[in-house]
């Protein structure tokens, strides 16, 4: 495994596998990486010769300095995680790298209007122009491949299926299923910040989200309806402080008024746990979950990491 610095080297790494006939699988991530970042690697180890992970915490995505302060870094227990699921590269840039101006911001940015606008954009306001931004610019360093995203972040995946589609990028979008622990909650880096406590409370946006699709099971019939018993589920958590709990159309993200195919719907909640913020999402009947399951052999290299450090063919630097 090749643990890389700069963008040139990572180019070149991904140039060769293409000349030697190989496609190219690129995860993006910000690390401290969990079964649900091991389940993108380990399908693109699948689907393709060469996979490339980055590891980037993007300072332009964060509103918060709290969030991006208290944001876990485990470099060290990324890297075997990611040679034990079989990549090949990893990029791991200092922020200068990725944006040389920094502490000044870029002058170019990307801006996905529309898709960017509700939701997590309301709820964080830039937000997707920094996630557009780094992903161009991963993409651009990585050059033609496929790149492979969570459903986790439902919104970013639409986000950054417009932004490839408009600027014509050579780069194929894969969107992977959620990785949840067994009662429910969905695998985030931010778990790790929950209380005991908090952590038990966390559940409630997937019990919310099973509300949302037991409404639509049930026959009901407008959004406001499917909104509302997701909303309940959460109003019996009093330490939760709910963000948003929507009926969406699954392409455009607006909020539907009348429940149609179950299949053209989405289901998204976002609320604040303890020191953190966490979302979820779902299709709409337990039928789709079921369909988008992930593999379970996608979950088992960091359940189970090589003991002993990890010795990369070639280390630029650091830290
Ligand atoms: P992050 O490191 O949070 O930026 O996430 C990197 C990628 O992993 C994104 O495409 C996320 O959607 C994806 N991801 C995060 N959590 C999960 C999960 N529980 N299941 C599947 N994919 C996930």
């Amino acid at each position: 495994m090749d643990v890389v610095e700069t963008a040139e080297s990572c180019r070149a790494l991904l140039d060769a596998a293409r000349v030697a006939g190989r496609a190219v699988g690129l995860v993006p991530t910000m690390g401290a990486l969990h079964e649900g970042h091991v389940s993108l690697i380990s399908r693109a180890r699948a689907e393709c010769g060469t996979v490339a992970v980055s590891i980037f915490v993007n300072p332009l995505q964060f509103g918060d300095p709290d969030d991006i302060a208290h944001y876990p870094r485990t470099i060290e227990a990324d890297l075997r995680a990611c040679a034990h699921a079989g990549a090949d590269v990893v990029f791991v840039p200092a922020v200068g790298e990725m944006y040389p101006s920094w502490p000044a911001p870029p002058a170019t940015t990307v801006s996905v209007r529309g898709v960017s606008d509700f939701w997590e954009g309301a709820s964080r306001p830039g937000h997707f122009d920094g996630v557009a931004t780094v992903v161009a610019k991963l993409f651009s360093v990585a050059g033609p491949c496929r790149a492979y995203f969570g459903l986790k972040d439902f919104q970013q995946l639409a986000v950054v299926r417009r932004m490839a589609a408009d600027l014509g990028v050579p780069v194929e979008i894969v969107g992977c299923p959620i990785v949840r622990e067994a009662d429910g909650l969905a695998r985030s880096s931010r778990n790790v910040r929950l209380s005991p406590g908090e952590r038990g409370a966390a559940t409630v946006l997937w019990r919310a989200l099973a509300a949302g699709r037991a409404a639509v099971g049930a026959g009901a019939r407008t959004g406001a309806e499917v909104a509302a018993a997701m909303r309940a589920v959460v109003a019996t958590e009093p330490s939760v402080a709910l963000d948003y709990a929507v009926a969406v159309d699954a392409a455009t993200l607006e909020e539907i008024d009348v429940v149609g195919d179950a299949a053209a719907l989405r289901l998204l909640v976002a609320a604040v746990v303890g020191p953190v913020r966490l979302i979820d999402n779902s299709p709409a009947t337990d039928a789709l979950v079921a369909s988008e399951t992930a593999p379970a052999h996608a979950t088992l290299p960091v359940a189970r990491p090589p003991a002993g450090p990890v010795r990369p063919r070639r280390l630029e630097r650091i830290g």
